[in-house]
């Protein structure tokens, strides 16, 4: 079988990280730990997570025309990437994050997003070799809602397989939804997007077939450490996650996403999809950091 495209629209930051034993309250200020600085943005992290599991990786993205921008787009090369659709913005500086890590992998992040904010394609003819049947299309809410209807509208038309993972939280019409195949939301985002409290399987059971309702047929719930829940067809499956310990959960849904499309676009099935994404997001919260945490094809234990 042909292994089909991905195609990742999507936001690229750099991360400043620091380490803390307590989270400052507004107006305090605190001592933290160790400091590390690495290329982020859930868009870049998910097309990374893909990539070094073997998968044809495309990124549509803005940078800043800065040094930030310029080495954000260097790593994705060095990472495999095909970076040819991404745009320099004159005017607006590169994505930051600044991000606080606890000792119990908890985190906190603030972004400003930059250039990633005023990502839009004024020529789709531009994409028109890039995205068709062939291609898995995989989007983030780091860029404007406008741009992910209008791209997943367009994706829709060309035939390719539209995923939303609807991160950072937010409501979304169902003009969006109405375009989107295959939607992958945290227990919280899913909470946002459906109005109902998710805190368990079957919260987000019922809070999966309200989203299905509103367009995406198969609906993904990401719940941390209680795994992963799959709802099609008005059946549900649960998915155990991995019996580990975790040192920084930073982008542990950046990677499950990813792999999730990687192992699609190679031909296995949905549930072996979820099943290797489960795996290769659990690997990733052993590790610090976003895009450094994410695994390669070799260190994958489970195959099929
Ligand atoms: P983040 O915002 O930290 O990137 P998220 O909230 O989007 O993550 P989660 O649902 O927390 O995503 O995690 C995504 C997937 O990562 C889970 O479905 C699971 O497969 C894996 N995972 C996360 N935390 C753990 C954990 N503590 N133990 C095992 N697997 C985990």
């Amino acid at each position: 079988m042909k292994q089909k495209k991905i195609i990742v629209i999507g936001s690229s930051n750099t991360d400043m990280v620091v380490k803390t034993s307590n989270f400052p309250k507004p107006g305090e200020t605190v001592l933290g730990g160790e400091f590390l600085m690495n290329p982020g943005g859930k868009g870049a992290n998910q097309a990374v997570a893909a990539a070094r599991l073997g998968a044809n990786v495309s990124f549509v993205g803005r940078v800043g025309n800065d040094l930030f921008g310029k080495e954000a787009v260097a790593h994705l090369q060095e990472e495999g990437i095909d970076v040819t659709h991404i745009e320099y913005d004159a005017k607006l500086s590169s994505g930051i994050a600044l991000i606080t890590v606890d000792q119990k992998a908890e985190n906190t992040i603030v972004v400003a997003s930059g250039a990633n904010n005023a990502l839009h394609v004024d020529d789709y003819s531009k994409l028109d070799a890039l995205i068709d049947a062939d291609a898995i299309v995989l989007m983030q809410l780091e860029i404007p809602l406008e741009t992910v209807r209008q791209m997943a509208q367009y994706a829709k038309s060309r035939g390719a397989l539209v995923v939303l993972n609807p991160a950072p939280a937010a409501e979304l019409a169902a003009d969006i939804l109405q375009f989107v195949d295959i939607i992958t939301p945290n227990e919280h985002e899913i909470s946002t997007l459906t109005q109902t409290e998710v805190t368990d399987a079957e919260t987000a059971g019922k809070a999966a077939s309200l989203l299905a309702a509103k367009g995406p047929a198969i609906v993904l719930v990401t719940m941390g450490s209680k795994g992963v829940l799959l709802f099609q067809e008005n059946n549900q499956h649960a998915f155990a996650a991995e019996k580990i310990v975790a040192v920084d959960t930073t982008a542990a849904g950046d990677v499950f996403n990813g792999a999730f499309v990687a192992f699609l676009s190679k031909g296995y099935s949905l549930h072996q999809a979820i099943a290797l994404a489960n795996h290769a997001a659990g690997i990733s919260v052993t590790r610090n950091g976003a895009q450094s945490s994410a695994p390669f094809l070799h260190e994958l234990s489970i195959d099929f």
